[in-house]
């Protein structure tokens, strides 16, 4: 038998296709609810962050159906609701925010040290333009993108310039754009708006380490918006399906599972 090449997965894709091949198996039947997050992640040894980005992407590719404030449901035969192919090999959004606290807080006070009075303008445009999105009810998610990136161009190093626009590339794929869908209303961006201008105050007033901590503070509390917003979208399901699920066979590396153990905490 030749040699198979191997596919490296990500952890959120081996738990989506072992839930599908028991669909598929009809261990969860059409009209089915599934078991709760928290069980799915106990039996199979994974973080809860890491079965919701697993039961998104199986939403986006038309497998289930998230009902708000009752649970998660197995549909079949439905149109993705997004190229499913463009969105098979995304990093796990929640994942991504973690790493932009990360990347985005150095930016943030590099920035701070260094940017000049045109780049700490354009940032400042970026958060009007917000407001101004926000106030004429339109998708406030230009302005935030040219804030971030505008920090990071200020930052004055190209590679984590350029770093931050492939996470604004990410931002915008289905899997993280069906996340967003379950949080994004004008009371969370108001908290957006209100976390980008301290970052903003700290880039204007020369302080590296005030900058850092507020973008950080961003990410975490983003992280926190989405965990919220999921729970109200997918509630326990006590009368949930019991189906025994394998442990995932995936060895989480000690990074994933240090930023899995990170992202549970918010
Ligand atoms: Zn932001």
């Amino acid at each position: 038998m030749p040699v198979q090449p191997l596919e490296p997965k990500r952890l959120y894709r081996h738990i989506a296709e072992q839930l599908r091949a028991l669909m598929e198996a009809g261990e969860f039947t059409i009209g089915q609810r599934l078991p709760a997050e928290r069980d799915l992640a106990v039996q199979m040894g994974v973080s809860r962050p890491s079965v919701r980005e697993a039961l998104i992407a199986l939403e986006v590719e038309g497998w289930v159906e998230v009902r708000s404030g009752s649970g998660v449901y197995v549909q079949r035969n439905t149109p993705p609701i997004a190229d499913a192919k463009a969105a098979y090999d995304e990093w796990g959004p929640l994942e991504l925010i973690m790493a932009r606290g990360l990347i985005e807080g150095e930016a943030a006070a590099m920035a701070a040290q260094q940017a000049n009075q045109e780049q700490i303008d354009r940032i400042a445009d970026a958060l009007a333009q917000m407001k101004l999105a926000l106030k004429e009810h339109k998708d406030p998610l230009v302005g935030d993108e040219l804030f971030h990136r505008a920090i990071a161009q200020a930052c004055g190093n190209e590679v984590l310039a350029d770093t931050v626009s492939r996470y604004w590339l990410a931002r915008r794929s289905p899997l993280y754009l069906r996340l967003a869908d379950y949080f994004e209303r004008p009371a969370s961006w108001r908290a957006v708006m209100a976390e980008h201008s301290a970052v903003l105050n700290a880039i204007k007033n020369r302080k590296p380490n005030a900058a850092r901590e507020a973008m950080q503070n961003h990410m975490s509390k983003a992280l926190t918006r989405f965990s919220a917003s999921w729970k109200l979208a997918n509630p326990p399901a006590p009368g949930a399906v019991k189906v025994s699920v394998a442990p995932s066979k995936v060895s989480s590396t000690p990074t994933r599972r240090h930023h899995e153990k990170q992202i549970a905490k918010v």
